[in-house]
């Protein structure tokens, strides 16, 4: 299976978590909209002066005219203007209702006491804001599935909304697997002959951190059957998804595959894709799983390329493809025609092109390929080693893991 036959699948078979909760407005960022949400007023909801100047009405302004009031933001002046009336405004003010212009004040010829007299010119707009010039009360803000950003949340509040609709976060326990493995933290003089260190369950974890989901820890799995099988049995219970890395291949400690058979089904397993080849995917009564290579580069790959956007999914959000930019390779790069690769590299953009070159020796193990990465360079299947100069597609991490 390639790649892009994997995501449909996913996205095909992880329907979207359905229950719906509250949320403050100031809490929600990051949060998926489980409705439609539509503006409670008008914005602005007066008629409201663009400028500091003077409401007059319309064809006055070349009259000496008494000023009759202020309209301070916050501030209305009560009342009407008559004919050589003027009120005294500041943007964001209440237009007196029967005033229909706005003299800026840079057009104040002579103000003496209560009146004044503007430079000759016919103002070119009339610097009122209509009501409902930004937002019509009862129009649509955004739509279900959207996810709550800054912006966004800003125009929620000034529409009057402070509370909204938004899917619960789907629960997701990321496991790691490997008798070889220690905890960060441990000092390394403390490691044992053979061991290394966990950073798969740590990069999985901040790879989710930016997502509408609720991470759980469940530790690490040791490399025996049973324990595999008591664990991921135990996590489907209280999990929408769980994550493991390690234990997908083929050695006498994989185990990940042939439980998730036995506890469950297994969708597919082996992906057409470099690194992330022994990727598994099924699910455990009613808990998706996914089995990722431990290799680490491999473990990131695929979490960034098919955990991610099954797991947007899931959420209730549309993930759509990633930012895919054209850029010019600065060094050969090496590829065996079969599988598409995901290389790592850093890009640059230079006189309005970007070029790009790799971080080295693109072994699976090796996260030092990260090191000064800024993209995965992306090498079709079909083709096979490229030059200097030649065009490739790259995706930025920035939007990877945004
Ligand atoms: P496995 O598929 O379990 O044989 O793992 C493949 C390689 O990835 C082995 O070299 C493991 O030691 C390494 N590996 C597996 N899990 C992790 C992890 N959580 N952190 C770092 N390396 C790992
Ligand atoms: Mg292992």
């Amino acid at each position: 299976m390639d790649l892009e036959e994997a995501l449909a699948s996913l996205k095909a078979q992880l329907l979207p978590i359905s229950e719906v909760e509250h949320c403050a407005l100031q809490h929600s960022r990051g949060r998926v909209l489980a409705k439609p949400v539509t503006a409670q007023l008008s914005l602005p909801p007066f008629r409201a002066s663009a400028m500091d100047g003077y409401a007059i009405q319309a064809g006055m302004h070349d009259q000496i005219l008494n000023v009759t009031g202020e309209s301070l933001a916050g501030h209305p002046f009560q009342g009407d203007i008559g004919p050589g009336e003027c009120v005294r405004i500041f943007t964001g003010a209440l237009v007196p209702a029967n005033a229909d212009q706005i003299i800026l004040q840079e057009e104040v010829a002579e103000r003496e006491g209560m009146q004044v007299r503007f430079n000759a010119h016919s103002p070119s707009e009339s610097y009122i804001r209509p009501v409902g010039n930004d937002l019509k009360v009862g129009s649509q803000i955004a739509d279900q599935g959207d996810v709550l950003n800054p912006f966004l949340m800003g125009s929620l509040a000034s529409a009057g909304v402070n509370l909204v609709e938004v899917f619960r976060r789907p629960v997701i326990g990321v496991f790691s697997s490997g008798d070889e493995l220690r905890d960060p933290g441990v000092e390394v003089k403390d490691l044992l002959e053979g061991q290394i260190y966990d950073s798969n369950r740590l990069t999985v974890k901040q790879l989710l951190a930016t997502m509408p989901v609720e991470v759980r820890d469940l530790g690490r799995l040791a490399d025996e059957a049973d324990v595999v099988s008591e664990a991921l049995r135990n996590g489907a219970r209280i999990c929408d998804a769980m994550i493991t890395s390690g234990g997908v291949s083929v050695g006498d400690a994989d185990y990940i595959s042939e439980t998730i058979e036995k506890l469950g089904t297994l969708a597919f397993w082996r992906l057409n894709l470099k690194p992330g080849k022994p990727m598994a995917f099924g699910k455990i009564e009613n808990c998706w799983i996914f089995g990722l290579p431990g290799n680490p580069v491999s473990t990131i790959v695929t979490a960034l390329l098919l955990v991610r956007p099954a797991l947007a999914t899931l959420a209730g959000t549309v993930a759509e493809p990633p930012l895919r930019i054209k850029a010019k390779l600065t060094a050969p790069l090496q590829h065996q025609p079969g599988r598409t690769e995901y290389q790592r590299g850093t890009f640059t953009q230079r006189n309005g092109e970007f070029e790009v070159g790799h971080t080295g020796d693109q072994g699976s193990n090796r996260l030092s390929t990260f090191h000064n990465a800024n993209c995965l360079i992306e090498v079709n299947k079909a083709i096979g080693n490229l030059q200097s100069g030649d065009w490739v597609n790259i995706l930025p991490l920035t939007d990877l893991t945004k």
